[in-house]
C-alpha cells in the first residue's frame, strides 16, 4: 500500500474535496498518513480565491520539495483551484510538482499516480465537467457532530473579482435523493447535523427541486437535528426558501448573505446582480420572517476605483443591517478574472488598510452588541466538544453562535438548554439550565 499524505487549504468545499479524495484512493489500495515524512506521496489540495492562499502553498511547496532530496520517488501533486489555475507554473522543473489534478478529476487521480509512480513524469488532469458531482462517491468523514454534504458544485454567476467559475465550473446539482441517501447513512453513522455546501448553493437545481425543496426533503430524516447551508447567493432567496428557514424546525436560523459591496456603482462593476436598496429589502423581510435570525456576511474593500464615499455606503448599510459577524478582506487580483482584465487595482494598499481597519472596528461593536442582546436568554446548545479552559465545553446554538459553558457530564453531539450570563464579541458564556 503506497501511503499519502494530504494538505488543504482554503474553504469548506476543499475540505469535503480531501474527503473524496481519500475515499477514492483508499478504494484503490492507498493509506493516509499524517506526517508528509512518512508518505510516498504528498497533495496540497489548494485555494485561488486569494494571493495569500496561493504565497501560502508555494512556500509548503518549497518545504515539502526538500523531502524529494531524500526519497527520489516522492511523487508531489496539487490538486483544486490553484492546480486548475497555475498549471504551466506549476509543471515547471524547478518547482517540484509531478502532477495536477483539478477539481473535477479526482476519479482520475489512481491512473495519475499510477503512471507517474511508474514514468517519473509529469502529468496532469483539467477538464471541467457539466456533469461531474461525485453523486456516486459517500465519502468517509473524520468524525464530530457536523457533516458537510456538497449538494452542488460550479458557479455561473462570474462575479467580476471572483475566479471561482474559471476554476470550478458551471452550476451542477446532485439529485436530492441521493442527497437524502448520503444524509440517512450520515445519521446512522452518529452526525446530527449536515452542512449542505455549493458554491452558489441555493441556485441548487435537479428537475423540479430548488433548494427550499431539498432542505424541506432533507429535512425528514428520521435522527437528524440541525441543517445548515452555505454560501447563499442573495439573487437566489424566493419568499419559499426564507418560509422554509422560518419554519422547518430542522432548518437553522442563520444566513449568510454575503454584501460584498455596498455603492450601487461598484456592486455592478462587481456584477453581483442586485442593489444596494435590493440587498437592505431582502435582509429585513429576513429578518422580519425568521424570528431570532443570524444573519452574517462578507466584505470586500478596495475594489477597483472604490473611492471614500462608496465606502461610506458600504459602512452604512452594516450599521443598518447590524450583521452578526462579518468575512472582510481587502480586494485582491486574481488572474483570469474580469476584474484583473477591465478594472485596474487602483486604490492603494494604504487606502484599503485604512477602510478594512474601520469597517472592524465597526462589525466587532456591532457583534458585540448583538452577542448582548442574548444575555438572560436560554438557547438550544449542539455540543462540540471541549472548551479551552479546564472544565468547559463548546457548542453551537442553532444561529450558530460559539457558546461554552461548564462540562456537567453531557456528551459530544447532545442538545442541551444554556442559559447565556456573559457576551463577548465572538463568544457567548452561559450556565446549563436544568428542567425544575
Ligand atoms: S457567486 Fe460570485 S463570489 Fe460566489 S463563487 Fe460565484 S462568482 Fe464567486
Amino acid at each position: 500500500m503506497k501511503k499519502v499524505y494530504i494538505e488543504t487549504y482554503g474553504c469548506q468545499m476543499n475540505e469535503y474535496d480531501s474527503e473524496i479524495v481519500k475515499t477514492i484512493l483508499k478504494q484503490n489500495d492507498y493509506e493516509f498518513v499524517d506526517e508528509p515524512e512518512k508518505a510516498q506521496v504528498l497533495f496540497l489540495n489548494t485555494c485561488s480565491v486569494r494571493e495569500n492562499a496561493h504565497k501560502k502553498v508555494k512556500q509548503r511547496i518549497t518545504v515539502l520539495k526538500k523531502l524529494k532530496n531524500s526519497n527520489k520517488e516522492l511523487v508531489m501533486g496539487v490538486l483544486g483551484c490553484m492546480a486548475q489555475s497555475l498549471r504551466d507554473e506549476l509543471l515547471q522543473d524547478k518547482v517540484g510538482v509531478d502532477i495536477i489534478a483539478g477539481p473535477d478529476s479526482y476519479k482520475k487521480l489512481p491512473a495519475l499516480l499510477e503512471r507517474a509512480i511508474k514514468t517519473g513524469e509529469k502529468d496532469y488532469e483539467l477538464t471541467l465537467s457539466e456533469y461531474e458531482t461525485y453523486s456516486d462517491i459517500f465519502p468517509t468523514r473524520a468524525g464530530g457532530v457536523n457533516a458537510w454534504i456538497a449538494v452542488m458544485r460550479g458557479c455561473d454567476n462570474f462575479c467580476t473579482f471572483c475566479v471561482v467559475p474559471y476554476t470550478r465550473g458551471r452550476e451542477r446539482s446532485r439529485e436530492p435523493q441521493n442527497v437524502v441517501e448520503e444524509v440517512k447513512r450520515l445519521v446512522d453513522e452518529g452526525f446530527k447535523q449536515v452542512t449542505l455546501l455549493g458554491q452558489n448553493v441555493n441556485s441548487y437545481k435537479s428537475g423540479k427541486y430548488d433548494f427550499a425543496d431539498l432542505m424541506e426533503m432533507v429535512s425528514k430524516v428520521d435522527g437528524l437535528k440541525r441543517i445548515r447551508f452555505t454560501s447563499p447567493h442573495p439573487k437566489d432567496f424566493p419568499e419559499k426558501l426564507i418560509e422554509v428557514v422560518a419554519n422547518n424546525p430542522k432548518a437553522c436560523k442563520h444566513i449568510h448573505l454575503p454584501l460584498q459591496a455596498a455603492n450601487n456603482r461598484i456592486l455592478e462593476l462587481m456584477n453581483r446582480t442586485y442593489t444596494k436598496e435590493e440587498f437592505l429589502k431582502l435582509a429585513f423581510r429576513m429578518r422580519d420572517k425568521i424570528s431570532d435570525l443570524v444573519l452574517t456576511t462578507d466584505i470586500i474593500v478596495g475594489f477597483p476605483t472604490e473611492t471614500e464615499q462608496d465606502f461610506l455606503d458600504t459602512l452604512e448599510i452594516i450599521k443598518q443591517v447590524e450583521f452578526d459577524s462579518a468575512f472582510m478582506f481587502n480586494y485582491s487580483e486574481r488572474k483570469q478574472t474580469t476584474a484583473s482584465r477591465k478594472y485596474p487595482d487602483n486604490v492603494s494598499e494604504e487606502e484599503k488598510t485604512s477602510r478594512i481597519t474601520r469597517l472592524v472596528d465597526l462589525q466587532r461593536k456591532i457583534s458585540l452588541k448583538r452577542n448582548k442582546e442574548h444575555l438572560g436568554r436560554v438557547f438550544e446548545v449542539m455540543i462540540e466538544g471541549k472548551g479551552k479552559k479546564p472544565g468547559q465545553m463548546l457548542g453551537r446554538n442553532d444561529g450558530n453562535k460559539i457558546v461554552v459553558f461548564p462540562a456537567n457530564g453531557s456528551n459530544i453531539g447532545e442538545l442541551v438548554d444554556v442559559r447565556i450570563t456573559e457576551a463577548t464579541t465572538n463568544t457567548l458564556i452561559g450556565e446549563l439550565c436544568f428542567p425544575d
